[in-house]
């Protein structure tokens, strides 16, 4: 692969709920070898539940029952993996912070500590992805994206910083790519101080488009269960038609009002 062909791929929620869909997605990124790149949202609800783990009035026994099902999304993508050891225990210990950080923020209800939570799973499902990756015979390592995302300190909206991201994925992420697929985590982010950030619900799109621009990528595709860019929600409206070609403008008209197949942030670094 040249890198002047390569392909940034992003995988929603949906598209890596479960072991079966993340298995079919994996088969997309093998078919094209310029697909070097992957990126992942959390395994669909995973992020809701942390958001609600969030929440100033969860009581401990709520508490408990959310670390549970989140746990348990992980679990059945790992036993279907046949239960690696390797993977288990990175897992583990992912699910171990997220009881530690849901616990602290009783106590302080620091944005720095809710960004921290809200961006594991995330985390869970790039180690998860690789793994899939890896079992069909393809060299792929989950990289950690917080080292090349640069944003401001917003928490819950931080702010990319463009120029930083191009620069640290020139230098830390770039060199990964020669003989692996990478497989990095959407909607996180860290500040200068090198705590984590998230650029907004749905932002697993925009970092996807962030990164394809910072390794100046030959191109960004955004894979999601619905087949295309439709006229109104096809999951909503019957009579929904597929739009074959869409301009920047237009897409980006679309999802600032409100189409939730893009995030509306998305389609700035793939003009630039
Ligand atoms: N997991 C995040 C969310 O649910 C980001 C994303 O899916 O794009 O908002
Ligand atoms: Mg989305």
């Amino acid at each position: 692969m040249s890198l002047n062909q390569l392909v940034v791929a992003k995988f929603g929620g949906t598209s890596v709920a479960d072991y079966p869909a993340m298995s079919r997605c994996a088969d997309i990124v093998l078919s094209n070898p310029n697909t070097r790149v992957v990126v992942v949202s959390a395994s669909s609800g995973v992020t809701n539940l942390l958001v609600e783990l969030t929440s100033a009035n969860v009581n401990d026994e709520r508490r408990l029952s959310l670390l549970k099902q989140i746990a348990q999304i992980q679990y059945r993508i790992i036993d279907d993996l046949g239960r690696p050891q390797d993977i288990a225990a990175q897992i583990d210990k992912l699910l171990s912070r997220m009881s530690v950080l849901s616990e602290s923020l009783v106590l302080d209800r620091s944005k720095a500590l809710m960004d921290e939570l809200l961006s594991m799973g995330e985390q869970c499902s790039s180690v998860l992805f690789a793994a899939v990756i890896r079992e069909k015979g393809t060299a792929s390592s989950a990289f950690d994206v917080r080292q090349v995302l640069r944003t401001d300190s917003h928490f819950g909206r931080a702010e990319p910083q463009i120029e930083q991201i191009a620069t640290l994925s020139r230098d830390f992420l770039q060199p990964l790519l020669a003989n692996q697929v990478i497989v990095t985590q959407g909607f996180i982010g860290a500040d200068n101080e090198g705590r984590t950030t998230t650029l907004g619900r749905g932002g697993s799109d925009y970092s996807a488009a962030l990164l394809a621009e910072a390794l100046t990528a030959h191109a960004v595709e955004i894979w999601t269960d619905v087949a295309g860019i439709y006229t109104t929600d096809p999951r909503l409206a019957p009579n929904a038609r597929p739009i074959a070609e869409i301009s920047f403008n237009e897409a980006a008209e679309m999802a600032t009002f409100g189409a939730k197949v893009l995030h509306p942030a998305t389609i700035l670094p793939a003009v630039r």
